[in-house]
Order: structure tokens, then C-alpha cells, then sequence
């Protein structure tokens, strides 16, 4: 057994409000500078949607320069030496059209402009062409514009076959916020030809070193979650860090700090570093989320607090990870899954699905109703979190139900309903 310590964040999704706060506070701590206009470390993606950038889902679209090789991501060669295939092989990349076109307001004719009949008066100009311009698409279109032709170019929904028709009650919509994975075995740090991408050892934060970055860019469209951005300004690639400064001192990620959601949850996980392999090249893709549970280790069994002093886990990591929501909601109770699972990196932010309004009544002390009474379709989640899972998705649903009925008896102060299928007492609030 060889232990390691992982930051890890979970979000629950039931909580996000769309409200956006947690993308402005990571721009204005991150990437408020000339080059890095365009970056969102952290995005909150209207769902379904194309997401950002543009159908970032869709990998056959991206060729990403890595492989996957004996279970382990490695960069990408062709049949090639590794020194040939960094000068030969030229991955696909995502265009500025792809995460839109920085703008802002051309604010003085938004303050000083002449009235017209419709307010406001002042259109959005480029940032980069300074020309004024007509929006017609942006990280967040489907937020504001959805409809039944954005939501059909939704990749998951596309996947399942569902028909979204323009019909009120077949129409559904959440929030996915986003950001780098710091993924147990990420492809990022597997396509960098020249090294400079690489994963803490101590937390599990992956991180670019700039001094080393060339700008070969093959890590943009490697990662499959498409979260690192290529500065135009310094020629270097930039990712989410973690706030890796914050954490040293103690204090969670601005995201966090700020969520007006109080949706995201930080933790530290241990983990089997023997099993990332085997775990990221199981042959189901469906099995890839079992597989990555069994990798992750009990920080209260006294085998591994033993292991985890061997491998040099300090004593405040290890009672970290004792007191973790992270570890409660991911291992313990098993509530949260990690995004796209069939990407094989292992990703560290974990989801726990939304509940949806149930479309129609059913009888009453049916906590579950099925997936079919479900708005969010349940297949649709399955593909979000599950690599097409749909029996673990449906148990976590019912698990919230029948713990929201436990919840709301407690607080009424009315009889515990009475034929609960969990044991839902054991989840603490
Ligand atoms: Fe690398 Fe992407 Fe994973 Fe982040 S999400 S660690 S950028 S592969
Ligand atoms: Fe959602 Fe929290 Fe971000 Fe608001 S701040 S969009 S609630 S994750």
C-alpha cells in the first residue's frame, strides 16, 4: 500500500443557484491581466448546454496528445520516438471562437449615450478588435437564451437520444460549475513534452511550472475537461492552482470562500497510489467509478494511519482527511461521483446529482417514484457522472429523498416516516 494525500472538492449541485460569484472572484484573483482575458479557471455551465469552450464534451472532436499505455497516460507518440512525435504531433486546438470573444461595454455610450426607446443603448465591444459586435455565443448562452436548438447540441443529451422538445414541462435546466480536476492521473501532465506540468506531492495539486512551459500547447486540448487556457500574451499555458497559496495558509479556494451557494465542499482523500493504474485502465468504462472508490483508503483504519506515517503524511493531513466532508460524501456514503469517469484521469471534484421536481404526482410515502417521474432525466446524469450508470444515479436519489423527508420530520418536528429503504440516520447533516 503506498498512501498519498489528494485535495478534493465536492460540489452539490442541488445548491448552485447560477449565480456566477465564484467564476467573477476566481477572475478578478487569477486571470484580471492582458493574455489571460478570455480564461475561466473556474465556469459554471448552464446544463444541458454546449458548454465552455464550445462543446468541450465531445472528444472526437479534440485529439488530445496523450495515450493511454499500461493503464498509465503518456504523451502521445504514434508509433513515433517521443522526441519526434513532440516536433510531429500537432493535436487539435480550440480556437478563440470556441470560448467566445472577450467583450465588455462600451460603457461610454452606455453612461453618456442618447436615449432610445430601448435601454440600455450600449452594445458590447471586442476586447481584442475593439470593434462593437453582436454576441452570439458565450460561456454562459444558455443561461440567459436557452432553447430546444442549444439544448439539443448538448453532447450527453445528443448521447442518450432524448428529444428536447420546446414544450414547458419536458423543459429542465442546472448548473455544472467547473474547474481543473487535479485529477489522480491526469492526462495534462501525461501530453507536456517538455515536463513542466506536474502533480504535488504532498496534496495532489497539478500545477504548470511557467519557467518550464515552452508553449507546445499539447496540454490544451489534452485535457479532456479542456481546463487549461494558452496565454497569448506570455506564450505559456495557465491552469487552476488550487489556490494553492490559500491552502498553504489554511484557508479554502476563493471559489469556496465565496460561494453563495454554500455548495462546495473541501476535503483531503487518501489514497492507494498501487491501484491509480489499474483503476484508470478497468475495461468498463462503467466500472471506472467503483474501481476509483476502491483506490481511495479509510483514514480511520489503523492499517492505513500506519502506512500513511511510512509514506511521511503529516499528522495535520491525516486529521484532515479524518474530519473530511470530502471523504464522507465521496467514500463513506457514497453521494458524490466524479465528472465524466470514462475520461480515465480521476478527476478530485466530485458531484453530488441534483434532485429535480418529480413530474407527477405519485402516492404519497413514495420517496422514490422512479427514474421515469424524474425532470432531470436520470439517463442524462448518468452520462454527466456515471459513464451511463444509471442504477448507482437512481440510489443516490432515492438516498436524498428519503434523507430530505428524515430532514424536514426533524424539523416539523412530525413522526420519522416510517419505511425508509436507506439507513439514512447514519448520514450526518
Ligand atoms: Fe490536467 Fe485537465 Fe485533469 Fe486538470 S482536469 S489535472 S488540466 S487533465
Ligand atoms: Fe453556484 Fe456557488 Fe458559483 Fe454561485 S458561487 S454559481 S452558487 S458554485
Amino acid at each position: 500500500m503506498k498512501i498519498k494525500a489528494q485535495i478534493a472538492m465536492v460540489m452539490n449541485l442541488d445548491k448552485c443557484i447560477g449565480c456566477h460569484t465564484c467564476s467573477i472572484l476566481c477572475k478578478n484573483v487569477w486571470t484580471n491581466r492582458r493574455g489571460a482575458e478570455y480564461m475561466y479557471f473556474n465556469n459554471v455551465e448552464t446544463k444541458p448546454g454546449i458548454g465552455y469552450p464550445k462543446q468541450w464534451e465531445n472528444q472526437e472532436k479534440w485529439k488530445g496528445g496523450w495515450e493511454l499505455r499500461d493503464g498509465k497516460l503518456g504523451l502521445k507518440t504514434g508509433g513515433m520516438t517521443t522526441r519526434l512525435a513532440k516536433l510531429f504531433y500537432h493535436p487539435q486546438q480550440p480556437e478563440m471562437d470556441d470560448y467566445y470573444e472577450p467583450w465588455t461595454y462600451d460603457y461610454e455610450t452606455l453612461i453618456h449615450g442618447k436615449r432610445r426607446n430601448h435601454q440600455p443603448v450600449a452594445r458590447p465591444r471586442s476586447l481584442i478588435t475593439q470593434k462593437r459586435m453582436e454576441i452570439k455565443w458565450g460561456p454562459n448562452w444558455e443561461d440567459d437564451l436557452a432553447d430546444g436548438a442549444s439544448a439539443r447540441k448538448d453532447y450527453n443529451l445528443a448521447k442518450i437520444g432524448q428529444e428536447i422538445t420546446l414544450e414547458f414541462h419536458d423543459i429542465f435546466m442546472k448548473h455544472l460549475p467547473r474547474l481543473c480536476n487535479h485529477c489522480l492521473n491526469p492526462a495534462c501532465v501525461a501530453a507536456c513534452p517538455s515536463g513542466a506540468i506536474y502533480k504535488r506531492d504532498e496534496d495532489g495539486v497539478v500545477l504548470i511550472s511557467q519557467d518550464g512551459c515552452r508553449g507546445w500547447r499539447h496540454c490544451v486540448p489534452s485535457c479532456p475537461y479542456k481546463k487549461i487556457y494558452y496565454n497569448w500574451e506570455t506564450n505559456k499555458a495557465e491552469k487552476c492552482t488550487f489556490c494553492f497559496p490559500r491552502l498553504e495558509n489554511g484557508l479554502p479556494t476563493v471559489c469556496s470562500d465565496g460561494c453563495v451557494g454554500r455548495m462546495r465542499y473541501i476535503g483531503v482523500l487518501l489514497y492507494d497510489a498501487d491501484k491509480v493504474k489499474s483503476a484508470a485502465s478497468t475495461p468498463d468504462p462503467k466500472d471506472i467509478y467503483k474501481a476509483y472508490l476502491s483506490a481511495l483508503c479509510d483514514p480511520n483504519d489503523p492499517a492505513v494511519v500506519k502506512a500513511a506515517k511510512e509514506a511521511g503524511i503529516p499528522d495535520r493531513w491525516m486529521r484532515a482527511a479524518q474530519n473530511s466532508p470530502a471523504h464522507k460524501l465521496i467514500a463513506e456514503w457514497q453521494l458524490a461521483f466524479p465528472l465524466h469517469p470514462e475520461y480515465r484521469t480521476l478527476p478530485n471534484v466530485w458531484y453530488v446529482p441534483p434532485l429535480s421536481p418529480i413530474a407527477r404526482r405519485v402516492e404519497e410515502k413514495v420517496f422514490f417514484p422512479g427514474a421515469a417521474e424524474m425532470r432531470i432525466p436520470v439517463a442524462y446524469l448518468a452520462q454527466l457522472l456515471t459513464a451511463g450508470d444509471e442504477a448507482a444515479i437512481e440510489r443516490v436519489l432515492h438516498v436524498l429523498l428519503e434523507l430530505r423527508a428524515v430532514m424536514r420530520a426533524k424539523q416539523t418536528g412530525d413522526a420519522l416516516p416510517a419505511n425508509l429503504t436507506h439507513d439514512v440516520e447514519t448520514y450526518e447533516a
